[in-house]
């Protein structure tokens, strides 16, 4: 038996003949940056999000800086990020020169606590960015209210959670701007780096549009010192064929979820993800927590069973924030999901034989 934790060959084999025809229409048309693909892609991602913009660039971590940029966010400003993320949520605070400000999760759901927030808000604070850890969408009702009370701006760190519901509502429109990823693993995935700043803001969108381009609106033209940020007409064009699937490939990501909630339920020490009735996830992840992770990864391993942990350091205990001054102890909670996460196998080609597969052997594992 070999199940691996993501079969990313099979994914985009799924739709070869697509992804072939597509590849060849951009190949025969002489243009690659910033064209017809890339804002066809980019109205049919703002309508399947429900925003009124979306603006490709070139990755997931330029979508959350950009969004941010063109809020204003600079040198001096605090922006609250969750003390559990994976740290492209932070370099992108860093990188506007703001200072990320770490709020710990509620345990259940691994989300920004919005209990939390208002004793981290400062008279710098300017920006909070919810994450939609591992596909399921942040509290984010309570997040705005706060914002609007504090005058902050909310980009979605939406990078695990293309298609996920909050209240009925899809990610992408819930808070200021959304920021997505197009990495290949995530549910939306290009062949190759993508991403896109979801928005309903005219403003804010002309500003994105500009800071992806060099600054500039009209070619030659420099308005502001930009950058080179730009989703191209070749992804674009992939993620156009792959778009209509995406639904389905949520789908059964969640039966799959269905079967390791059956499969899994009442073993002593291992904790499932719990989804609160508002929420739809569409399980970039399937995250469980055991004590002993470690011994129960590495068993899964000699079985041919594919894990990851979703993360082995908490961003306040990377070298790269050392300067932040922060120790072990300082975010109890982080620290402990940290610790003890361990993602399943999940995937739009994966069975649900094949979950099935993987919970037994867990089962047993466990019982050893
Ligand atoms: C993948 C990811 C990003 C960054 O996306 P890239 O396209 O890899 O730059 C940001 N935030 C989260 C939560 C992610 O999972």
């Amino acid at each position: 038996m070999s199940i691996p934790f993501l079969d990313l060959k099979a994914v985009n084999q799924a739709h070869a003949a697509e992804l072939e025809a597509a590849f060849k229409r951009v190949l025969d048309s002489g243009w690659y940056i910033l064209g017809n693909e890339t804002s066809q892609f980019e109205a049919a991602f703002a309508s399947y999000c429900g925003a009124d913009q979306a603006i490709g660039v070139a990755n997931g971590l330029d979508a959350i800086f950009l969004a941010l940029k063109a809020a204003g966010i600079g040198p001096g400003d605090e922006v609250i990020v969750p003390s559990n993320t994976f740290i492209a949520t932070w370099l992108a605070v860093s990188h506007c020169g703001a200072t990320p400000v770490p709020v710990e999760p509620v345990e259940a759901t691994y989300n920004l606590d919005p209990a939390r927030i208002a004793a981290a808000i400062t008279p710098r604070t300017r920006a909070i960015v919810p994450v939609h850890l591992y596909g399921q969408p942040a509290d984010m009702a309570p997040i705005m209210a706060l914002a609007a009370q504090h005058k902050l701006f909310v980009v979605e760190d939406a990078a695990q959670a293309h298609g996920a519901r909050y209240h009925g509502r899809r990610t992408g429109q819930l808070g200021h701007a959304a920021a997505f990823s197009f990495y290949p693993g995530k549910n939306l995935g290009a062949l190759g780096d993508g991403g896109a700043v979801t928005t309903s803001d005219a403003a804010l969108a002309e500003r994105i549009r500009t800071f992806r381009n060099y600054g500039s609106k009209v070619k030659y033209y420099n308005d502001v010192p930009g950058y080179n940020s730009r989703l191209d007409e070749l992804q674009s064009a992939l993620l156009a064929v792959k778009l209509p699937h995406l639904d389905a490939g949520n789908a059964q990501r969640r039966a799959i979820a269905a079967v390791y909630a059956r499969e899994l339920a009442g073993i002593p020490g291992l904790t499932l993800p719990q989804v609160p009735d508002w929420a739809e996830p569409v399980w970039h992840l399937y995250v469980v927590r055991h004590a002993q992770r470690d011994r129960l990864a590495k068993a899964l391993a000699e079985r041919g069973i594919g894990t990851i942990v979703h993360y082995p350091v908490a961003p306040h205990l990377q070298p790269a924030y050392a300067e932040l001054g922060y120790k072990e102890g300082d975010f109890p909670l982080a620290e402990a999901i940290h610790r003890e996460v361990l993602s399943l196998p999940i995937g739009p080609t994966m069975t649900l034989e094949q979950a099935a597969e993987v919970a037994a052997a867990i089962r047993q594992i466990l019982a050893a």
